[in-house]
């Protein structure tokens, strides 16, 4: 389901930096601003406390919003599969 990790086009970059980049901070906090803030599984009422999580890694670093959904900690958490 989850697709692997190309790095190919990020030479030195890696997940885990880029998930601290100030970059991906700012385009995390735009898509969470786009759902509203609220965890858009269907049937999660949890609003304001959500994480970006990436639906695929095909596009890190340019992002489509297709690509992203702002999830729950616990929703996020399952998705990671813990
Ligand atoms: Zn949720």
């Amino acid at each position: 389901m989850y697709q692997a990790i190309d790095f190919g086009l990020w030479g030195s970059w890696n997940y885990q930096e880029y998930i601290c980049s100030d970059w991906w901070r700012a385009r995390s906090a735009e898509y969470k601003q786009k759902a509203g803030n609220r965890c858009e599984v269907p049937d999660c009422v949890i609003f304001g406390k959500v994480e970006c999580h990436h639906k695929n890694y095909l596009r890190l670093g340019r992002e489509l919003d297709s690509d992203l959904i702002c999830v729950c900690r616990k929703h996020h958490e399952e998705m990671r599969g813990k």
